[in-house]
């Protein structure tokens, strides 16, 4: 079987492993997969969690009839979350971290941003970030919906380099496994598209939100983005040591360029810059020879009307254009602060939010 090579992965548990029983929280399955993940973080990987089940943990303690109302689903979340989080940390001698995002989070660029900040900050020290959608305050409306989807997004944001799928399944088969014995397991699909989904069948689970439509719909926004997406049964214990020994036991969906080449032409071709900066000789070859981040003392001149989280183009002393980033800042407060050293942003603004202005792996250079 092949072998796919990583960095950082954000591994997907479905409700199916956390609530087994559709009722409470579980534990049944999560050793195998935590002593995989403190593994991985052994070996100097990075991990980050999507953990669904909140609904599930907490079904039992809110009364509810045949099918929960909106309010009663979003207080199971309310309680089930906590049960969920506890029930990861017991068996992680490091601590975990909650982030809960909704749909209305990941596409304003601002909050983009900050979610992006405090995962890169929570795995420098060593936490485990896990993420779920905020089920207590969405409706359908503002939902990513499915925790599948939610995981390509996280990986995203995280400029992860694989999206692991774990759910009860062992990956995508060439028929219906249920209805078709002789059905045989893709290892590997090169390419996404009509037929692939064909090969998906609705959900038989009555606690998950997501089926095969669903990972495949992941497994596709990740690949477009450079991002390995494999599919694997958490059930099975052996899939994890078969994973740590470099097979992957289960579907990989191959990605369909590498993660550095996707990002250069999303942030190249997918955002439009709002503004740009001036940046000295010394910024331009750090930028340019060292690939990194873009402190304030290297910017000489700030214009037009930009957002955290915007695009920005780079344009050295004689105006040519040399990079294209994400700016960490507002461009009234980018006036403020440029030349001044990092340190002293605190004392211009009041506040810090990050020490650099645009970070090494949201700038493509373009010279
Ligand atoms: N966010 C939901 C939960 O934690 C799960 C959604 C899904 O099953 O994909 O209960």
């Amino acid at each position: 079987m092949n072998s796919v090579d990583w960095h950082r992965a954000v591994i997907k548990v479905g409700s199916a492993l956390i609530s087994p029983e559709g009722d409470g929280c579980s534990g049944q399955f999560l050793l195998p997969m935590a002593r995989y993940i403190s593994e991985c973080r052994q070996q100097g990987k990075e991990v980050i969690l999507v953990s669904s089940g909140s609904v599930a943990a907490g079904r039992s303690l809110i009364a509810h009839g045949e099918l929960p109302l909106l309010a009663e689903k979003q207080a199971m979340a309310a309680v089930g979350q906590t049960m969920m989080m506890a029930n990861w940390q017991r068996f992680f001698d490091f601590p975990c971290a909650q982030i809960l995002v909704t749909h209305g989070d990941l596409s304003d660029r601002e909050r983009y941003i900050n979610i992006q900040n405090t995962i890169r900050t929570l795995l420098d020290n060593g936490i485990l970030p896990i993420v779920n959608e905020n089920d207590s305050v969405t409706t359908k409306e503002l939902k990513v919906g499915d925790n599948d989807n939610l995981g390509a997004l996280v990986a995203l944001v995280s400029s992860a380099d694989l999206l692991m799928i774990c759910s009860d399944v062992d990956g995508l088969f060439n028929k219906d496994p249920r209805s078709n014995p002789d059905a045989v397991l893709l290892p590997d699909v090169a390419k996404i598209d009509d037929s692939i989904y064909a090969l998906a069948g609705g959900t038989t689970n009555k606690i998950a939100t997501g089926g095969m439509r669903t990972k495949i719909e992941a497994a596709e926004k990740a690949t477009v983005q450079g991002i390995n997406t494999l599919i694997v049964n958490g059930t099975n214990s052996r899939v994890f040591d078969e994973l740590l020994i470099g097979n992957n036991a289960g579907t990989l969906f191959k990605r369909q360029a590498s993660p550095k080449k996707a990002r250069k032409h999303w942030l190249q071709h997918g955002l439009k810059s709002k503004g740009s900066i001036k940046v000295d000789a010394g910024a331009q070859s750090a930028l340019l020879k060292k690939g990194a981040s873009l402190l304030s003392i290297g910017i000489t001149d700030v214009s037009g009307d930009f957002n955290k989280g915007d695009a920005l183009d780079i344009q050295n002393t004689q105006g040519e254009l040399i990079a294209k980033g994400i700016s960490q800042y507002h461009s009234m407060e980018l006036s403020q602060i440029k030349g001044q050293q990092s340190k002293k942003i605190i004392e211009i603004l009041g506040y810090c939010p990050s020490d650099v202005v645009l970070h090494r792996d949201d700038i493509v250079v373009l010279a």
